[in-house]
């Protein structure tokens, strides 16, 4: 829940005026808690998990032709009763595993440090923010699969179910056992959690900079600090 209740106590606490994106944001989540707003990255477990593969799913099925030169295999055709097993299998998983999964970790996202207050943060802290925990969460991934998931106690207890499908459709990027969900939920943390710590131990070093500059009331840093972390 934000600190402001109305557009005007939002920037006199901020000492500017709203942009467009603040003020919308402000009037959908004034008044709604910070769990009922994390909750709506249920959104994108609905777009990767349902959208998405049935999007490829049905160009599959309806666009046949036009599709099979785009595809690495295009000889390998799934069954019609294999899909449906495949998508439930997905479907299952994502109700069962990947949806409580997500319910369970807000106390992670509060520890991490994300928050959902003003300012809202710029377009090229987004990005790059996004950029790096993609490199990170890839570079994990990469080496879990390899190390672990391809190795030999690893395959047959955890990952074997992933490779039962030698061909891909829509459906089979997220058809894994329910442990493997949980094990590559890791590196998807792990981008934001260094990120955090990252920025915190930074401004740390500023914070302590300033102080023996004597620049303790730098407004600048103030509003960094309060921006991102509470202030202790
Ligand atoms: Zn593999």
């Amino acid at each position: 829940m934000l600190p402001y209740a109305t557009v005007e106590e939002a920037e006199s606490v901020l000492g500017r005026s709203l942009t467009a994106a603040e003020t919308l944001w402000l009037n959908y989540s004034a008044t709604k808690s910070d769990y009922f707003l994390y909750c709506h990255s249920i959104i994108f477990v609905f777009l990767f998990f349902f959208v998405f593969p049935f999007y490829y799913l049905s160009l599959e099925f309806f666009f046949k032709e036009s599709v099979r030169r785009y595809k690495i295999q295009p000889e390998v055709e799934l069954s019609f009763a294999d899909t449906i097993r495949c998508c439930k299998s997905v479907i299952r998983l994502c109700f069962l595993v990947v949806g409580p999964l997500l319910l369970v970790s807000y106390p992670l996202i509060k520890m991490i440090g994300i928050r959902t207050s003003l300012p809202l943060p710029s377009l090229w802290e987004i990005l790059l923010q996004l950029g790096v925990y993609f490199i990170v969460e890839d570079y994990t991934t990469y080496w879990i699969h390899r190390l672990l998931l391809h190795g030999e106690w690893g395959y047959e207890k955890i990952h074997k179910l992933h490779h039962e499908y030698t061909a891909p459709n829509g459906f089979v990027a997220p058809y894994a056992s329910w442990t493997e969900i949980l094990i590559l939920g890791i590196p998807a943390f792990l981008g934001p959690t260094m990120g955090y710590r990252y920025q915190k131990k930074v401004l740390q070093q500023l914070r302590e900079g300033l102080k023996t500059d004597g620049g303790q009331n730098n407004s600048a840093l103030h509003d960094l600090s309060a921006q991102n972390f509470k202030v202790e």
